[in-house]
C-alpha cells in the first residue's frame, strides 16, 4: 500500500472524488466519500443505493493520484479513457502531440494496477530526468540502463522483484537481453508501456533496431497490457506500429493534434531583413531574452557557427550534432536542461525525448524535409502549455537544395514520390497566404472551422499579387538559355548584366536579355522560389542547381492562367529594445508589474537552488506554468497552496512552506490578489471537495456554492454530469419537465416531477447547454 493512499501523509484533509446524491423529497443529500484508499475501496451501503450509477472505482483511484500525486484537477482528454483501458487490461495505441500529457496515461494505470509499469524509452540520457520527476512527486520509479554499476542495477532489480517499485524504466536493447525477460518473468508487471512507439518505423528518421522486436513482450507476456506511445501522427507511420508490435487488437486515441500556445512564424530571408542568423538574433533579442529554446540547422557546420556567432552576440548557446563527442554532447543536453536559458544550436540529431517543459522557442534556420518533422520539431517548444514560439526562416537557396537532394538521392521511384510529395507540402506551407495551423492541422486530417488568429498570417496577413508577367519572364527567360543555368545566371540575364560569361554563350542577345529591370535582385529571387516550391520549375538531376521547366508551367508560360504569389514582407521592426528591458515570453504575456517580476525571480532562484541541491533539472521541481500560477493567485495558506496546478502532496509538503514565505515575502509589494469566489468554488470542486464540504471551507452557505456551480455548468466549464451523479433517463424526465413547465419560477417544474429533485439540481439541468 502506498503512502498516498493509505491517506497518511496527506496534509490535507479533503475529501476526494464526492459526488452529488439528489433523489430525495426536495431536500438535497449529498455525500462526500472522504479519502479513497488505492486497491481497498469500501463505500458506505447507503452510498451505493443513493448514488446511482457507483461511479467506478478504477476511475476514483486514477483521479485521486491524478489529484494527490500530481496536482491536476482534472484529466486531459483522452488521458482518462486510455487509462481507463490499460487498467481493464487492454491494450493501447496513444498518438497525442508533444506536450499533450501522454505520460500520465501509462504512469497512473501502473499505480493503479497491481505491479510494476514496465517504460521502453530509448533515450538513457532522459530515464534519469523522467524518474527524477516522478520521485519528486513521491512515486516509486527508477530505470535500468548501462548507466547503472552492476551494483545499483541488481538492488533495483531485488526492488522490483519484491513489487517495491510502481514504474521501471529500460532501455529496448537491455530489455531485449535473455537475463531481462527471465526476471520480468518473475516479476509482478502491471504493463508495458512503449515510449517513442514511431521508432519501429524503419521510414522515420528515429529508427531504432531494438524496437523491432517488442513484439516478444507480447507473444512473452501475452496477458499484460501494452500501450504505445508517439506524436508522430501520419497514417504510414501509425499503420507500422500496429503490425510492428502486435496492437491488432488496441484501441487507438488519436487526439487533435493542435497546440494553441504555439505560434507558427515562417518568413524569407530574401525579405530584406539581412542574414538569416541576424534576423534570429532579432528575434531572440527581441522576444526570448533569457528563454531556453533550439536553433534547428541542416548541417553540423551550420550548427557549430551559429552556436559559436550566438556566444559572440552574448548569447548562452551551446551545440549539438552528431559530429561531437558522446561526453560533449551529453554536457550540452545537461546544461541545457539544468540550467536557465540556454539556447541550443543543433541539428535533428538533438531533441527526441527532451521532455523539458519551458522550451520557450524553437527556430528553423533550415527547411525540414516534411511537415511531419517540422511539426515534431516545433512540437518540442510550450510543452508546459505557456506561450511558445515556432519560427522558421527559409529562402530560395533552401528550395533548392531540398528539390536537389530529394532528386539526386539514392532511393527508388516509390520513394522518391513520397518524399516529393512531402517537400510539396512542407513548401506549400511555407508560401500559404492562409492560417498556417489550418493548413498543418488539415495535413494531419484535423481540420480546423476557423483561422488561429495565432500565427502571422492570421496576425499579419500577406499581400498578394498577380505575378503572371514576371513568372513569364522568368520561365521564358529558363526556356532561351537551354534549361542548363541555376537562379544567379538566371537574374543577370533577367537584369541584364552583360558579363563575360553571358556573352560567351550570347546570352545578352537574347529577347529575355534585361527585360527584368523591374524587379530587385531579391524580388526575383522571390519569384524563383515560389516558382520552385509550386512546382512550376524543376531543379536539375545532375546537382548542378540548373532549373528546367515542368509541365506544370506551361499554363502560365502560353498566358493562359494567371498566377498569385506571395509578397515577401520585410519582418516586423525588431520592438523598441532601448533601455527598457526585454522580457522573455512567459514574462511578457503573463505580467502585470515589476512586483510580478520580482516575485517570479525570486521563484526561479529559489527553485534553481532547490534543483541543484538534488541534482535535478529545475522544471522537475515547479513547472514554469505552476510558478507563474503562483504569481497570479498569490496563495497565502497551505491549503491555498495546495490548489495550484502541479502541486501534488509531496510538492507541498517538501516545498509549500518554503514558497509561500517567498510569496509573502514579496505579497506587500502588490495589490491583494482578485479573487473571484465563483472561481475559488470552482478550483475547491475540481479538487474533489463536495458541495457541503466547499461550503464549510468558505464560509457561505451551499446554495450560494451550487450557485457557483450552476454558474460554472452553463459556461461548459463542468459538466452537468460531474456534479449531479443521475441515470440519463432521470435526467430526461427533469428535462421534459423543464420543457413542458418551465418559466421564470421553477415552481411548477418541481410540483411536476413530485418535489423528488431539488431545486438546486433543476437549475443545474437546465444550466446545461443544449450543445454539451
Ligand atoms: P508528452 O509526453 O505528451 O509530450 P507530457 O506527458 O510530458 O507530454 O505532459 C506535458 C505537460 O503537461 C507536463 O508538464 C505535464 O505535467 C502536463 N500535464 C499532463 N497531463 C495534465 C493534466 N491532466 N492536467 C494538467 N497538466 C497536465
Ligand atoms: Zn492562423
Amino acid at each position: 500500500m502506498l503512502p498516498w493512499a493509505t491517506g497518511q501523509r496527506r496534509l490535507t484533509s479533503q475529501p476526494i472524488a464526492a459526488r452529488l446524491a439528489s433523489k430525495c423529497n426536495g431536500e438535497m443529500i449529498s455525500l462526500g466519500m472522504g479519502c479513497i484508499p488505492r486497491r481497498a475501496q469500501r463505500i458506505p451501503t447507503i452510498v451505493m443505493t443513493l448514488m446511482e450509477p457507483a461511479p467506478p472505482v478504477a476511475d476514483d483511484q486514477a483521479l485521486h493520484i491524478l489529484r494527490s500525486v500530481f496536482g491536476y484537477p482534472h484529466f486531459r482528454a483522452p488521458q482518462d479513457e486510455v487509462i481507463r483501458t490499460l487498467v481493464s487490461g487492454g491494450d493501447a495505441l496513444v498518438l497525442m502531440p508533444t506536450g499533450g500529457g501522454k505520460s500520465l496515461c501509462f504512469q497512473i494505470p501502473s499505480m493503479v494496477r497491481a505491479g510494476t509499469g514496465l517504460v521502453v524509452s530509448p533515450l538513457i540520457a532522459l530515464m534519469q530526468d523522467q524518474v527524477a520527476a516522478l520521485k519528486q512527486a513521491g512515486v516509486r520509479a527508477a530505470y535500468l540502463n548501462s548507466t547503472l554499476g552492476a551494483e545499483s542495477a541488481r538492488a533495483i532489480e531485488q526492488q522490483l522483484l519484491r513489487g517495491e517499485l510502481d514504474l521501471l524504466y529500460v532501455a529496448p536493447e537491455r530489455l531485449m537481453l535473455e537475463r531481462t525477460l527471465a526476471l520480468l518473468a518473475r516479476s509482478n508487471i502491471a504493463l508495458f508501456a512503449i515510449d517513442e512507439a514511431h521508432c519501429v518505423s524503419q521510414w522515420g528518421h528515429d529508427f531504432r533496431p531494438e524496437y523491432m522486436q517488442l513484439s516478444v513482450l507480447h507473444e512473452r507476456f501475452p496477458a499484460i497490457p501494452r500501450i504505445a506511445l508517439t506524436a508522430t501522427a501520419d497514417a504510414p507511420t501509425r499503420r507500422e506500429i500496429i503490425t510492428r508490435l502486435g496492437l491488432e487488437n488496441a484501441r487507438v486515441f488519436i487526439s487533435g493534434f493542435d497546440r494553441p500556445n504555439i505560434r507558427y512564424r515562417i518568413s524569407q530571408t530574401t525579405a530584406g531583413g539581412g542574414s538569416a542568423r541576424e534576423q534570429l538574433l532579432r528575434f531572440l533579442r527581441a522576444e526570448h531574452a533569457g528563454d531556453a529554446g533550439i536553433v534547428y540547422c541542416l548541417s553540423r557546420k551550420r550548427v557549430d557557427e551559429i552556436a559559436q556567432w550566438l556566444k559572440d552576440q552574448g548569447l548562452t548557446a551551446l551545440p549539438y550534432h552528431a559530429g561531437l563527442s558522446a561526453e560533449v554532447r551529453s554536457h550540452n543536453q545537461r546544461r541545457f536542461l539544468n540550467e536557465e536559458g540556454v539556447v541550443m544550436v543543433a541539428t535533428i540529431a538533438f531533441g527526441m525525448g527532451i521532455d523539458k517543459s519551458n522550451v520557450r522557442f524553437v527556430a528553423h534556420l533550415n527547411l525540414p524535409k516534411s511537415i511531419e518533422a517540422y511539426y515534431q520539431e516545433t512540437g518540442r517548444a510550450g510543452r508546459d502549455g505557456l506561450a511558445a514560439d515556432a519560427w522558421m526562416i527559409y529562402g530560395l537557396q533552401d528550395v533548392i537544395t531540398l528539390r536537389q537532394m530529394l532528386e539526386t538521392s539514392q532511393s527508388d521511384d516509390a520513394h522518391k514520390r513520397v518524399e516529393r510529395h512531402k517537400l510539396d507540402a512542407m513548401l506549400g506551407l511555407c508560401e500559404l497566404t492562409t492560417c498556417r495551423r489550418q493548413a498543418l492541422l488539415a495535413y494531419f486530417d484535423d481540420a480546423q472551422p476557423n483561422p488561429c488568429g495565432n500565427c502571422d498570417t492570421c496576425l499579419h496577413p500577406p499581400e498578394t499579387w498577380d505575378a503572371s508577367v514576371p513568372a513569364q519572364k522568368a520561365l521564358s527567360c529558363v526556356h532561351r538559355t537551354g534549361q542548363r543555368f541555376g537562379v544567379n545566371y538566371l537574374l543577370d540575364v533577367l537584369m541584364g548584366k552583360a558579363d563575360e560569361r553571358i556573352q560567351r554563350f550570347g546570352h545578352d542577345q537574347l529577347t529575355t536579355f534585361g527585360i527584368g529591370k523591374e524587379h530587385s535582385a531579391n524580388e526575383w529571387r522571390g519569384i524563383f522560389r515560389q516558382l520552385i516550391a509550386r512546382g512550376l520549375l524543376a531543379v536539375d538531376l545532375e546537382g548542378h542547381g540548373a532549373l528546367r521547366l515542368t509541365d506544370a508551367c506551361r499554363p502560365v508560360l502560353r498566358g493562359e492562367q494567371r498566377l498569385w504569389l506571395r509578397r515577401d514582407q520585410a519582418p516586423a521592426p525588431a520592438k523598441a529594445e532601448g533601455k527598457k528591458k526585454v522580457k522573455g515570453a512567459v514574462r511578457a504575456a503573463a505580467f502585470k508589474g515589476d512586483a510580478d517580476e520580482h516575485l517570479w525571480e525570486a521563484l526561479r532562484a529559489r527553485r534553481r537552488e532547490l534543483a541543484l541541491e538534488q541534482g535535478v533539472p529545475p522544471y522537475v521541481v515547479f513547472h514554469d506554468a505552476t510558478l507563474t500560477q503562483m504569481i497570479e493567485r498569490r496563495p497565502r495558506t497551505l491549503s491555498e497552496f495546495a490548489l495550484i496546478s502541479g502541486v501534488g502532496e509531496r510538492k507541498l509538503a517538501a516545498y509549500g512552506e518554503d514558497f509561500l514565505a517567498i510569496i509573502q515575502a514579496h505579497g506587500k509589494a502588490n495589490d491583494a490578489p482578485i479573487t473571484d469566489t465563483a472561481t475559488d468554488t470552482l478550483q475547491l470542486f475540481h479538487l474533489g471537495l463536495d458541495i457541503p464540504a466547499i461550503a464549510a471551507r468558505r464560509g457561505l452557505t451551499p446554495g450560494t456554492i451550487y450557485n457557483h456551480l450552476t454558474q460554472a455548468i452553463s459556461r461548459g466549464d463542468i459538466t452537468l454530469r460531474q456534479v449531479v451523479s443521475l441515470e440519463e433517463d432521470e435526467l430526461n424526465r427533469i428535462r421534459t419537465a423543464l420543457q413542458a413547465h418551465g418559466g421564470p419560477a421553477l415552481k411548477p417544474v418541481f410540483e411536476a416531477l413530485d418535489g423528488r429533485y431539488s431545486y438546486e439540481v433543476i437549475r443545474c439541468v437546465q444550466a446545461q447547454r443544449v450543445d454539451a
